[in-house]
């Protein structure tokens, strides 16, 4: 058979959102169009958020406000793998919870117990938009004999309009510091995204391809998954540091919009 161009192809794409898809409130110039062209092409897509304030639903429908449709494809949120983790592994966990309100209802959502005060067998920590004394003294009086600590994700900082704000990783930190003990993370650059996401896709994570606009989230995640990476510079990181990491990813392009030249 005849082959027009040689084209690298992938069976399936993790597709971030905040930098890539949109960047705040403003989606990025061409994103719809290039999700459309690869389900044209029948690339199947999932996407990837460390975001732990929104549910998954309330992404579906911002999807489909920019004219991509809620079968386009699935979105696995850290607040949402972490409870599904937790409904796998510990299953009877009684759950403290530092975080967004959308971690607590995804817990019990997937069957576990959010416990607010006392010990608890599992200590949750997210990005928390209510941090005060109060409640890193609760996560902290959380911690018995044996209380296991997850972090949905533990980004530095988060993007907003008016300049950086902390990220998750400034709440875990605060907790391990004062507990002395490592978390479990859930969200990227850990693995277990990229296991869940191709899950859903029911493809081999090995042939997927991961895009996104971090260097130290998204394409670290593909880095140690095995799998081959798009950064976009519609976000987070830019050309200068790529030169000034050692964290490589396979293809740069200026936006989502150039996607489908990579199939
Ligand atoms: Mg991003």
């Amino acid at each position: 058979m005849l082959r027009l161009r040689a084209s690298v192809t992938y069976s399936g794409v993790f597709v971030d959102l905040d930098g890539t898809v949109w960047r705040g409130r403003d989606p990025i110039p061409g994103a719809a169009d290039a999700v459309r062209a690869l389900r044209e092409r029948g690339v199947p897509l999932v996407f990837v958020t460390n975001n732990t304030g929104v549910r998954r639903d309330t992404f579906h429908a911002r999807l489909e406000s920019l004219g991509i449709s809620p079968d386009a494809g699935e979105v696995v949120t850290a607040a949402w793998a972490t409870a599904e983790y937790l409904a796998e592994y510990r299953p009877n966990a009684s759950v403290h919870v530092m975080g967004q309100d959308v971690v607590a209802d995804e817990l019990t959502a997937a069957g576990l117990t959010v416990s607010e005060t006392g010990q608890a067998d599992v200590v949750v920590v997210g990005y928390d938009e209510r941090v005060s004394m109060d409640r890193l003294t609760g996560a902290l009086r959380a911690f018995g004999p044996g209380t296991d600590f997850v972090a949905t994700n533990r980004d530095s900082t988060t993007p907003h309009e008016d300049g950086p704000m902390p990220g998750a990783g400034a709440f875990v930190a605060a907790v391990e510091e004062m507990t002395g003990h490592d978390p479990l993370v859930v969200g990227k650059p850990s693995t277990r995204m990229a296991d869940v996401a191709a899950d859903i896709l029911g493809v081999p994570l090995d042939e997927c391809l991961m895009v996104g606009d971090n260097l130290h989230t998204d394409v670290l995640m593909g880095d140690r998954a095995g799998i081959d990476t798009a950064l976009v510079l519609t976000g987070v990181s830019d050309r200068a540091d790529v030169e000034t990491t050692d964290i490589t990813p396979t293809h740069v392009l200026d936006s989502i919009a150039d996607l489908p030249s990579l199939f």
